[in-house]
């Protein structure tokens, strides 16, 4: 049953007695903003928003919701494709105050707390000329992408975000705070990298870090009716690279940039994206068949790596409208390529994009079931991207998206990746994204740590 206004304001202030961080009622005059998420297709009314200073704060918050039977989101960065770090008539258990790193060079480990966004996370490691994997883009929570395994630009050379997690803080549906690692209840440790938020709240991450500093990344644009020899081309180089460079194939519409050549703006495209992490004069020997091949467009160039964490982050802007598919696939087929070229050239929005990401390296050398990411032998894993600005246009997107990814999964592995799924439709279906083994382990796991399911709205594993 829905709080009352006075109800949820006398909430509010009952909450707020307990924590020392801000609690903001609906009547607050930050609330309408607070209560957004990153994709504008969400618009849920929380009756109280928590913004938690410490694993403390959190500890009561959790508390607190369990005790009245109200439903708990949990938002870490708050790029949740479906939404889950809101809610209507429930608490927002928001960790964007907590957002410092600590890094200790000589241990090659960096401290992070719940609330960081990678930008965060990369200027702290980049002052010591460290990183560890994160994202693609720089404004994605650390919590949510880690804790569903996580892809990023340094994926081949240094694993998943979660492949460099060493220790986690965590507060439990009980309200303890434990430690979780290969010798800390590692079961929970098993869990949190790839089983999502299931588990508990996350209040501070420990990444093994890397020597990273410049890296050598950009793109190379090709006009879409070279798009055979383009694949054809990329299936082999990928196959051939070395772990430092991670690449993927985009399909997506040339921007309308000066260094594009004016015939191809605003066209369909075709393009391989790519951050090489070793030594800055061995990247143009890696590069060289890629330039062989005469891109109409060729940006790459040596950079600063959180640059080019951040070089993306204007075309996926917080407010506009998103729907994701994501899973894998064993090959970069002419198949699959008929069935990207296909769907892209209907594509309902021009910013839709189709990312084919090369997996392997450092993901494939970690054993199947060390964690519970869902899938670590497939070549690739696609993300089906669509990206629009008008409520009008949600039904013909979503179902472009959908069908799209029915198609792909059709030659896929079976398997999805959580991170990248708008929706699932129930248990079957994430039984399905995780594979039975695997599930059934999330399972257990669940009734061991969280017996009610207070953590559900995620990827949600029933207990
Ligand atoms: C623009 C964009 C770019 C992306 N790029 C990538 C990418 O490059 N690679 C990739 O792998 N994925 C990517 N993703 C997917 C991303 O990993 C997921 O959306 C992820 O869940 C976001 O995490 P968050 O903390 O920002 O989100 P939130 O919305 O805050 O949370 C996501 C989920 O995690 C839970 N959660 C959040 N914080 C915690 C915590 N501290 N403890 C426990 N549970 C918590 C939430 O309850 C929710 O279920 C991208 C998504 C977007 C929207």
């Amino acid at each position: 049953m829905a709080l009352t206004a006075g109800e949820s304001e006398a909430l509010a202030t009952a909450l707020s007695g307990r924590v020392a961080g801000e609690v903001l009622a609906p009547s607050h005059p930050d609330f309408e903003r607070a209560r957004t998420v990153w994709n504008g297709c969400i618009d849920r009314r929380p009756v109280a928003i928590a913004r938690c200073q410490s694993a403390a704060d959190v500890a009561e918050v959790v508390g607190f919701t369990r005790d009245r039977g109200l439903p708990l989101a949990v938002r870490g960065g708050g790029h949740s494709l479906p939404g889950f770090s809101t809610c209507d008539g429930g608490i927002v258990l928001d960790l964007s105050p907590m957002r410092a790193v600590r890094v200790n060079p000589e241990a090659r480990v960096a401290r992070a707390q719940g609330g960081c966004r990678w930008r965060d996370y990369d200027a702290a490691t980049h002052a010591h000329g460290l990183a560890s994997t994160g994202g693609l883009i720089s404004t994605t929570g650390i919590a949510g992408l880690t804790l569903g395994g996580g892809i990023g630009w340094l994926t081949r050379r240094y694993g998943l975000a979660c492949d460099n997690l060493l220790r986690a803080e965590v507060v439990t549906a009980s309200g303890d705070v434990l430690h979780a690692s290969v010798t800390e209840h590692p079961d929970l440790f098993w869990g949190l990298r790839g089983g999502g938020g299931n588990f508990g709240v996350v209040t501070e991450f420990e990444f093994r870090v890397h020597p990273v500093s410049t890296v050598v990344a950009g793109l190379a644009i090709f006009s879409l009716d070279r798009s055979r020899e383009v694949s054809h081309f990329y299936r082999d180089y990928a196959a051939s690279l070395p772990d430092e460079f991670t690449t993927m194939l985009v399909f997506l519409t040339a921007p309308r940039e000066e260094f594009v050549p004016s015939e191809l703006r605003g066209q369909l495209a075709v393009a391989i994206v790519g951050c090489y992490c070793g030594q800055v004069d061995d990247a143009n020997t890696v590069l060289a068949p890629l330039r062989a091949l005469a891109p109409a467009v060729d940006l790459f160039e040596p950079m600063p790596y959180p640059d080019f964490q951040a070089m993306f982050d204007a075309d996926l802007p917080a407010g506009d409208r998103y729907y994701f598919k994501g899973g894998f696939l064993p090959a970069c087929s002419d198949a699959i390529v008929d069935v990207i070229q296909d769907f892209m050239a209907r594509r309902p929005s021009p910013r839709s994009e189709l990312d084919l990401h090369h997996m392997g390296g450092a993901v494939a050398r970690v054993g199947d079931s060390d964690t519970a990411f869902a899938d670590r032998a497939a070549a690739f894993t696609y993300n089906v991207l669509a990206i629009w600005s008008e409520p009008s246009g949600d039904e013909a997107n979503r179902t472009w998206a959908r069908a799209f990814a029915a198609e792909l999964d059709r030659l896929g592995t079976g398997r999805g990746y959580v991170n990248f799924l708008s929706e699932v439709s129930g248990e079957g279906d994430l039984r399905g994204t995780y594979g039975d083994q695997r599930y059934r382990r999330l399972v257990e796991l669940k009734r061991d740590f969280d017996p009610t399911n207070l953590f559900r709205l995620n990827q949600n594993v029933r207990p």
